[in-house]
């Protein structure tokens, strides 16, 4: 039968309300979900009213919990299922900050303070460069006192930039920004929450480099600096969306809900909130009870350090887990990954199969990576799935900046990517035999190291596992 016509039963089982029907392949109804998906205009008018009323969604702010109250409003008239799951977390407030050149000349510097930067009364340093700030950078000079200009290529992990700084007595650090055109970075300065000893702020890649041109010309170069933002424990929530199966096996489809405040946070994650949003359509309408259980979160904390997906994690401790799919800035589909587990490469290669004339590009990849939500489920043992997808550089250029509107997102993205995510949320959710058994803490230790991602998350605080490769892990 010809993709239309499976279509057109999708359409039929709709209105008869009780889908999937029995009997109905699965296929017919992936490929129904796929055309509608297509189809549907609605994910992009979502997320163009969400980035518009609200702006950037920073955790714990006013604009963050507004967004939040929408997302679930919208859900609700949609029929869906769904309710705020409330957590508490290191929360930070940005205020007016200021960086000001002083010498050789009179200028404020365009920056933004790294979360968890605690309020500082105004002071004047001298600027020195700390290069990547390791230990042998700061041997070569005298650090104490002054501020470092710290560059953009640094191998130091994040979280440990302002360690570094203050074992050798900093006041202050300028973190030049790899990105050119007079961008900033607005990051976690903490992964652990803690607030930092030192300010840290992003500097444009332009004004970093003016500065490091004066110094290495023997110029005295003075900055004054003061930070009014603030650190405070908040409640904030994740929003959950669960469509029962006929088990109590798990799918778990996330995707970070909280941005940046500098921009609206539309690339980063907007389009993830959006794909959730039209996956919750879909699937309300297709699928409404599948073999497994499909769980779709929003959650809220991530860019300060994936705190709402931490608490999730947690709160699924117990439950049977057969993947958790997690989509952070996925454009449009190229591959999907495995992360490392090898017994979901043939489930996804099946998967990829079942796409037809139209398979993913770069087909299944088996790469783990570190710096998203997946992260806080794999700790558990949980196995975890992400999506590759291409989006314009000069759309994904401005991300965690002011840049990052709606108008770079592509109205075609959010049909063209929800289609596939909806469609492989689908499979995993009717595939059979998935195992929901839990890695044991000496796998989930070997696959981290296997991609040589145990220094990065030693640098966030998120290592759980003893240092020696031989010693067996903590409990
Ligand atoms: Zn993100």
């Amino acid at each position: 039968m010809s993709w239309w016509g499976w279509a057109s039963i999708g359409v039929v089982a709709v209105l008869l309300g009780g889908v999937p029907l029995r009997g109905q392949p699965v296929q017919a109804v992936q490929e129904a979900i796929v055309a509608d998906a297509q189809a549907d205009t609605s994910g992009h008018q979502f997320l163009t009213r969400l980035c518009d009323d609200f702006g950037g969604r920073l955790t714990g702010s006013p604009a963050n919990r507004g967004a939040l109250e929408r997302v679930l409003a919208e859900l609700k008239a949609l029929g869906v299922e769904a309710r705020l799951e409330k957590f508490r977390m290191p929360g930070w407030v940005r205020e007016r900050d200021e960086v000001m050149l002083i010498a050789p000349l009179r200028r404020p510097l365009r920056v933004a303070a790294l979360s968890y930067t605690q309020p500082q009364a105004k002071f004047e340093a001298e600027v020195v460069d700390i290069g990547q700030g390791r230990d042998e950078d700061f041997a070569k000079l005298n650090a104490t006192g002054k501020v470092g200009l710290l560059a953009p290529n640094t191998t130091v992990p994040r979280g440990q930039y302002e360690n570094a700084a203050v074992k050798h007595g900093m006041r202050g650090i300028l973190f030049i920004n790899r990105v050119a055109g007079g961008q900033l970075l607005a990051r976690t300065g903490s992964f652990t929450g803690e607030p930092l000893r030192i300010p840290v702020f992003s500097l444009t890649q332009e004004e970093g480099n003016w500065m490091l041109r004066l110094l290495k010309r023997g110029e005295i170069v003075r900055v004054s600096m003061e930070a009014g933002s603030h650190c405070e424990e908040i409640e904030t929530a994740n929003i959950v969306a669960t469509f029962p199966g006929r088990t109590a096996d798990r799918i778990v489809v996330g995707a970070h809900f909280d941005s940046w405040d500098l921009g609206q946070g539309a690339m980063d994650n907007g389009v993830g909130i959006a794909q959730l949003y039209l996956l919750a359509r879909l699937l309300h309408a297709h699928a409404p009870q599948n073999l497994r259980t499909v769980e779709l979160v929003w959650f809220n904390g991530e860019e300060q350090g994936l705190w709402g997906s931490r608490f999730h994690a947690a709160a699924l401790r117990g439950q049977p887990v057969a993947a958790v799919i997690n989509l952070d800035m996925v454009g449009f589909p190229l591959s999907v990954n495995a992360l490392g587990y090898d017994d979901l490469v043939p489930v996804l290669e099946r998967f990829n199969a079942s796409l037809g004339a139209h398979p993913l590009k770069q087909g299944v990849g088996n790469i783990n990576w570190f710096g998203s939500d997946h992260t806080s489920f794999q700790l558990e043992g949980i196995r975890a799935v992400t999506y590759g997808g291409f989006i314009e550089p000069d759309a994904v250029r401005y991300y965690h900046d002011f840049g990052d509107t709606i108008d770079k997102v592509d109205p075609r993205l959010i049909p063209e990517s929800a289609a596939l995510i909806a469609a492989l949320t689908y499979r995993l959710a009717n595939e059979p035999g998935l195992a929901t058994t839990r890695l044991p803490p000496a796998e989930v230790e070997a696959l981290f190291r296997k991609f040589d991602l145990e220094n990065r998350l030693k640098g966030v605080g998120l290592w759980p596992f003893a240092d020696s490769p031989a010693s067996p892990p903590k409990p």
